[in-house]
């Protein structure tokens, strides 16, 4: 019997922890690299479309999602002075029983949990920061910053947006910033002092949004994340802090609702938006790229870490009983299956009209990674 192919992925975020899970699902072995000391929980909520949920389902992450995260009847969109609604999509059962999966809205921290638990502690490396990679007969060479080496059959970046892997191989571009900044949070609902809001809603204003929800089953947690205009502001980290004065400011003419959750608010943080065009390719030999390190996108259609969930379901479909000198088509394999839906959904979310009127969402929602038709390789 073939040796078990033993995969290096680059990135313990959603898209390197999912990947690792669904592999592992096919019988091939995997150590995840992740350049932090720990994972951390951080304040923001994540919407998880049906289609990521049938990824999950598999992944057996089903029973703990619903039990950890909020069940929206709809994703509401209203006027931001107004409230008059534009569109309303509805969730809850009906849609669960057309898409074939629940949309639920979570903490990006239970998310990012549910996915830990699917990889054994022993398939996690933390403070390995990947500084090189070379392909030799062996295999893939790859090189950390903490001074640590590992060969390994083939790898898998889902080193995020500043993908250092993407630039090694193609030395592509800067990421386009998109002169917008978000800023968000998570707090306690209890601060709204017993004031009801709406379960999930996007307020459209003429050059900025809100959009606010809850992230638990009881209520009990709030999110809300911003999108206006501030040229000049390039920092995307965790720790950057917003200013809470500012960002109340900002939405001042807002809806009262709107403004009762900002005055409620305590701190936040503040993010610049960016996206990428897509790319000509994702893959050099065995090693190819995934999640946001190949298809970064503005987060107007809530639908990034979906996309790199979805990967993971297609790319271990397309390694499932390949041997190393098979992983380079099955890797063109996974990028000509992909790219179509990704760039689609990159090119959609730029616009920033999702659900802002009536819209068809079958498309995003009814997909299933699990089943959709492999496409032929891309060329070499
Ligand atoms: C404001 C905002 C709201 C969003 N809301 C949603 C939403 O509601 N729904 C949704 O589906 N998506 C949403 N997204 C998008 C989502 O967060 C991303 O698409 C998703 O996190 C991408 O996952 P990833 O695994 O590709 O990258 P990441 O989650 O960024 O993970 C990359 C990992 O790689 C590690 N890493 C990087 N470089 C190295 C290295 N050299 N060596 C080792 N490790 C390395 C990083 O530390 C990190 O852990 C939102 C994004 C933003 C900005």
């Amino acid at each position: 019997m073939a040796k078990p192919l033993n995969i290096a992925i680059i990135g313990a975020g959603m898209g390197g922890l999912a990947t690792a899970a669904a592999l592992r699902r096919v019988g091939i072995a995997v150590t995840v690299y992740e350049q932090a000391q720990q994972f951390t929980r951080l304040g923001a909520g994540i919407q998880v479309g049906c289609n990521a949920m049938k990824v999950l389902r598999k992944l057996g992450l089903e029973e703990r999602m619903r039990g950890q995260s909020f069940y929206p009847r709809s994703w509401n969109n209203r006027d931001w002075r107004t409230g008059d609604i534009k569109f309303d999509m509805i969730f809850g059962e009906s849609a669960e029983a057309k898409f074939g999966a629940p949309y639920l809205l979570a903490h990006r921290g239970d998310l990012h949990e549910a996915l830990a638990s699917a990889v054994p502690d022993e398939c996690v490396r933390l403070s390995h920061k990947l500084t090189g990679l070379d392909e030799t007969a062996d295999g893939v060479r790859l090189t950390f910053a903490n001074g640590a080496t590992a060969v390994a059959d083939a790898v898998v970046a889902a080193d995020g947006v500043h993908s250092v892997v993407r630039d090694m191989l193609f030395g592509t571009s800067p990421v386009n910033f998109t002169g917008r900044i978000a800023y968000r949070t998570t707090y306690p609902a209890s601060l709204l002092n017993g004031e009801r809001i709406d379960d999930c809603t996007k307020w459209w204003g003429e050059d900025r949004h809100i959009v606010i929800y809850y992230v638990k089953p009881d209520r009990s947690e709030v999110y809300l994340v911003t999108s206006q205009p501030e040229p000049g502001f390039t920092v995307e980290s965790w720790s950057a802090t917003g200013d809470v004065s500012e960002l109340r400011k900002a939405f001042d003419g807002f809806h009262p609702q709107v403004r009762h959750v900002l005055e409620a608010c305590p701190s936040v943080h503040k993010w610049a938006l960016v996206d990428r065009d897509p790319l000509p390719r994702w893959s050099d030999g065995n090693i190819t790229l995934l999640g946001d390190a190949c298809h970064p996108m503005t987060p107007y259609m809530a639908q990034g870490a979906a996309m790199a969930i979805e990967d993971a379901a297609v790319l271990s479909r397309c390694l499932k009983g390949v041997d190393r000198d098979g992983v380079a088509e099955a890797f063109r394999r996974f990028e000509a299956t992909r790219k179509p839906r990704t760039s689609r959904v990159q090119a959609s979310s730029r616009t920033n009209t999702w659900l802002k009127n009536p819209t068809d969402p079958d498309w995003v929602y009814g997909y299933d990674a699990w089943t959709a038709p492999l496409a032929e390789p891309a060329l070499a």
